[in-house]
């Protein structure tokens, strides 16, 4: 089966965040994986091993979101595809790997969530006031994906409540309707567990 290319627009995109992520360390030694859907049958995932800072268009994949994965596309893509099946709201999906998601996902993991509150940036990822309280999952890490895909989405579904989610001891995952709500959405998920992190150090 012929694969359609990924349109220009959508490697910008995704080119755009890698810059971004890669200027602000998210993504170091090649770490990270970028996607956007195409429609409703195909998405556009960064292959493995590249510069997330330097992505062009032969760096992105394009793949059908209800297929097996094909070889030599990024290990994750199974995590991408799955929540583009649940949610066809999501357009984007960016992948990180934080110092901050790193480090709180290793300490709560048997908690299985981090939980934040009376931060002004809950506002960020769609919560109408400060005083709330945020929790972010976090699912065990499982070098098999299509397991961990699995149980990612039992547990969240097509409603869930924060746009993120954490790989213990391995990054942060969000997402959004458009890049830049997905970019919105990495952007204060990471602030919030910056500052959750430091308060934990200060305590
Ligand atoms: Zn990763």
């Amino acid at each position: 089966m012929v694969l359609p290319a990924a349109p220009s627009g959508v490697v910008e995109e995704i080119a755009a965040f890698g810059r971004f992520a890669a200027s602000r360390g998210w993504v170091p030694a090649t770490a990270g994986n970028f996607s956007r859907r195409i429609d409703g049958r195909y998405a556009a995932i960064t292959r493995s091993g590249i510069d997330k800072g330097a992505i062009g268009p032969h760096d992105v994949a394009v793949v059908a979101i209800g297929e097996p994965v094909p070889a030599g596309i990024s290990a994750e893509t199974p995590l991408h595809l799955a929540r583009y099946r649940t949610d066809p709201g999501i357009g984007a999906i960016f992948h990180v790997h934080t110092v901050a998601s790193t480090v709180l996902s290793r300490l709560d993991e048997a908690a299985g969530a981090v939980r934040t509150d009376g931060f002004e940036m809950h506002k960020a990822i769609g919560l109408r006031t400060h005083a709330s309280v945020v929790e972010i999952p976090v699912f065990a890490n499982d070098q098999d994906t299509e397991r961990l895909a699995a149980a990612i989405e039992a547990r969240l579904g097509r409603d869930a409540t924060v746009p993120g989610f954490l790989l213990a001891g391995h990054g942060l995952y969000a997402w959004g309707a458009t890049a830049a709500d997905a970019r919105r959405h990495v952007e204060g998920l990471e602030f919030l567990l910056a500052c959750h992190l430091e308060e934990r150090r200060l305590r």
